[in-house]
């Protein structure tokens, strides 16, 4: 690739994004996907799979302050954290912020993604990958969770390309099945679920297939930019309603307890409660409305 020439997402077809490329860091076809990392002129160093964007370094902080954040802070009590997906480190390393995470596992399935994330942008795992609490494994979320011992974790976070390809078992019946047994009696699961003004269907079929293993199955809302088509939407699934409801202030005294207060540039307690307030066009996607 060229530099000062146009990478195109490949997302939808007839409307995507582009950005101008500054210089292309790594190219390689995986045993899973073709990965690309380049250095863009707006968004810093950006990270594609099969031509859709991952994660950018100029706005991952949204993502992934919302993907990790909210559940701990929700539960209040998660000290056995399991990820899935999430190669570049981003989830993991805001997960070992909570001072209350004792044990973090994260199953990615392409060890390239994890390699040249490590190498080439650095910054989104941080220190993450040496923590002592960390144990990353290279191998299928679904293997996974099958084997996994029930109640031995109190969080789920699936950080997973969309339902397509390798991703795809991560939004299965037997998936959230498998969740719901090694969760705890407060445990949840929450997972990128997409971009409802392009992908509706993505929440609305993985909401249903939620409900089938989950009392409490809900959405909420991240405004990440490179993530086109408005709202960028969480799929929440909790044995427990009333964590959805813990009032800002509750929120801020545990982000506080935590180490995460003051750390964020996207999340904030107001923030965290006011994700799950979702437009109508997105509250109809989930399960049975
Ligand atoms: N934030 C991105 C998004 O919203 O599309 C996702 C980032 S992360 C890089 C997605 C990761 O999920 C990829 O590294 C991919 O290899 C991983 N993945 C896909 N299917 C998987 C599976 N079955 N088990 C574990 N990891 C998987």
């Amino acid at each position: 690739m060229a530099i000062d020439s146009w990478v195109h997402e490949t997302l939808y077809a007839g409307w995507g994004q582009r950005f101008l490329v500054k210089r292309e860091l790594a190219r390689v076809k995986s045993a899973f996907q073709d990965i690309m990392v380049f250095e863009s002129h707006s968004h810093g160093r950006v990270l594609l799979l099969d031509g859709v964007v991952q994660i950018t370094e100029a706005d991952e902080f949204v993502y992934q302050e919302m993907l990790a954040h909210v559940p701990l802070l929700a539960h209040g009590a998660a000290k056995r954290v399991l990820i899935i997906g999430a190669g570049d480190g981003g989830v993991l390393r805001r997960v070992l912020q909570h001072g209350t995470t004792e044990r973090a596992v994260m199953v990615e399935i392409d060890g390239e993604v994890i390699r040249l994330a490590r190498e080439f942008m650095p910054g989104i795992g941080g220190d993450a990958w040496t923590d002592p609490r960390a144990e990353v494994i290279v191998g299928d979320g679904i293997d996974y969770v099958r084997q996994a011992p029930a109640a031995s974790f109190d969080a789920v976070i699936v950080d997973s390309t969309d339902p397509i390809g390798v991703g795809e078992v991560l939004f299965t019946d037997e998936f959230y099945a498998n969740c719901a047994r090694l969760l705890t009696g407060r445990g949840l699961v929450v997972n990128q679920c997409g971009v409802p003004f392009m992908q509706a269907d993505e929440l609305r079929e993985t909401s249903r297939r939620r409900a089938k293993s989950f009392p409490d199955v809900f959405a909420y809302v991240a405004a990440v930019p490179t993530y086109v088509g408005g709202f960028m939407t969480l799929g929440w699934a909790a044995k427990d309603a009333g964590l959805r409801e813990v009032g800002v202030e509750e929120i801020r005294r545990r982000a506080m307890a935590a180490g995460i207060l003051g750390t964020t540039r996207y999340w904030t307690p107001e923030i965290h409660q006011g994700a799950f307030n979702l437009p109508p066009y997105i509250a109809e996607q989930l399960s049975g409305r």
